[in-house]
């Protein structure tokens, strides 16, 4: 038998490792787009592990989207094969960080420790979490080498910008499908007491309305593009926002108003093209572009809620004089949810309660995030995220992991992993 509280100790004893892995990460500025500096950030961790003993594979993933050779998609696996068989437990983290962007106090990728808490561009999201997770299994194998079945551990590229140079290019070609693989945590930020079961689904397109040019002087000669988007958005406003707001889900979504169903106009943009220089050019626009991002519930399908734009547009066309439009479809994920009874959901919760001695909260995410491909692509059902970092604070100015949370998150990561490995959480 390994003592739980053994373990607790051998991480808490390694406070200053997973911060300094933390700022380590956090220095390599692996800015996605464009997807800056993967490889060197993919071999920093996979050095570290196969030291350890881990096997450790580089993965490109040569012709998804934005591999070139300027920016490359690296990703990295390692694992270690214990003396006997058993379950596999995987922890994915990604390694790409969003842009900087303005409005830091502190330099984003200097990875500075102030009063317990690690800045930088992706301390949060999720370098914390990764530096967790590795901290947390080296301190596994310190104390129970012996342990059966297998520990992976995966830095992939590109989660922010979809996930396909990333955790679907290893899911298409079996990284993530039993029976290499039987249950992974993902320490995404979102809270140390959080078990995040997936997420609500997305359906992003682009809408068009078209027009005829004509002198904006005189603009009965011509048919405004962005005078029919305006019918388009007015229904929206009287019909379909209200509709999404009274669909409620079962799903435990955070923030609350998630629970709804949810639809926001990204952009729009009618007429001439912006960048012009001195004054614009009097015009009836001949089209008007906007994008839509359709958040659904588990409780929605997906042909229903495409439907209900598409009846709206019809209905428009039927009604409106001139009224023409195009619908394209641009992105989609279905939601995806792990029961809270499924292995892994129950290993986390018991260790979280273990210790910060409190019951677990289980969650769903308003967003996707790389669940989706392992849940569609590897068809794996026992995954769920679970991470150090204030989900708040991700993508933010000035963000930043604490160091209490890493080492408390960190002793979750290791307990659940030794209940999945021993069959103690079953
Ligand atoms: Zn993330």
């Amino acid at each position: 038998m390994i003592d739980p509280d053994a373990l607790r100790r051998r991480i808490a004893g390694k406070r200053d490792d997973v911060v300094e892995l933390t700022r380590s990460l956090i220095r390599f500025p692996t800015v996605n787009p464009p997807g800056e500096g993967y490889e060197e950030c993919a071999r920093h961790l996979g050095d570290r592990l196969a030291r350890r003993g881990f096997e450790v594979v580089y993965e490109r993933a040569e012709g998804a989207v934005g591999d070139t050779d300027r920016h490359p998609r690296w990703n990295v696996v390692a694992r270690r094969e214990g003396p006997r068989a058993g379950p596999t437990v995987h922890f994915n983290g990604h390694i790409d960080v969003v842009a900087a962007g303005s409005g830091w106090t502190v330099d984003p990728f200097a990875a500075e420790e102030i009063d317990g808490r690690i800045y930088g561009r992706g301390s949060c999201d999720m370098k914390g979490g990764i530096a967790a997770a590795v901290v947390a299994v080296e301190a596994l194998l310190e104390i129970a080498p012996d342990l059966p079945g297998a520990i992976e551990i995966s830095g992939t590229a590109d989660e922010e910008s979809g996930g396909y140079g990333g955790v679907a290019y290893l899911a298409e070609r079996g990284y993530f499908s039993r029976p290499r693989v039987d249950h992974v945590i993902i320490p995404e930020p979102l809270n140390k007491d959080r078990v995040c079961l997936g997420h609500r689904g997305v359906w992003w397109a682009e809408l068009e309305t078209f027009g005829r040019q004509a002198h904006g002087s005189m603009p009965f000669l011509g048919d405004s593009a962005i005078r029919h988007m305006g019918a388009v958005l007015a229904a929206f406003e009287t019909e379909l926002f209200p509709r999404l707001a009274a669909k409620r889900t079962d799903m435990p979504v955070v923030p609350d108003g998630a629970r709804a169903s949810t639809l926001n106009v990204n952009s729009i943009h009618g007429g001439e093209a912006e960048g012009y220089d001195g004054l614009p050019a009097p015009l009836v626009a001949d089209a008007c572009r906007l994008i839509l991002d359709r958040r659904f519930l588990i409780e929605e399908r997906l042909d229903t809620v495409k439907a209900e734009v598409r009846d709206l547009l019809e209905r428009l066309a039927r009604e409106r004089e001139g009224f023409r439009y195009r619908l394209t479809d641009l992105f989609e994920v279905v939601p995806s949810m792990t029961p809270a009874e499924d292995p892994v959901a129950r290993a986390v919760a018991r260790a979280v309660e273990q210790v910060l001695t409190r019951p677990a909260e289980f969650v769903v995410s308003p967003g996707t995030y790389d669940q989706k491909h392992i849940d569609r692509i590897g068809r794996l059902p026992s995954c769920v995220a679970y991470g150090p970092g204030i989900l708040d604070l991700a993508h933010q100015p000035d963000e930043y992991v604490a160091v209490d949370d890493l080492v408390d998150a960190a002793q979750v990561m290791g307990l659940a992993a030794l209940g999945l490995l021993t069959g103690a959480a079953a």
